[in-house]
């Protein structure tokens, strides 16, 4: 358990790996768009170095639409998302392409 945990934190040393919270396919940081929540407040990242806890999704319509049905981001964020943020990302989620659209 030890062992694998350390091989791990190597692996993401070199390269950096986050999964959507959504599909759960692993990507790069760069090719996700982060998710943070900050004094309660929850938001879309676009630099990826905002303080406080993160998720990740895939810049894909399908994803945002799973990831904000029901509670799955809430839970990922262990927080309560408001209406108003629920909704700014929601919106968002509209301007993005749907899977296999370029
Ligand atoms: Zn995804």
């Amino acid at each position: 358990m030890k062992n694998n945990l350390n091989k791990q934190i190597l692996r993401q040393r070199h390269v950096p790996e986050r999964s959507c919270i959504s599909c759960r396919e692993k990507k790069t940081k760069r090719e996700l768009i982060r998710i943070v929540c900050r004094a309660g407040v929850v938001e879309i990242d676009p630099k990826g170095k905002e303080a406080g806890r993160g998720v990740y999704l895939c810049p894909i319509r399908e994803c945002w639409d799973t990831g904000l049905k029901g509670n799955r981001l809430e839970y990922a964020l262990r927080t309560e998302l408001i209406l108003e943020n629920r909704q700014a990302l929601i919106e968002y989620g509209k301007s993005l392409p749907r899977r296999g659209e370029s």
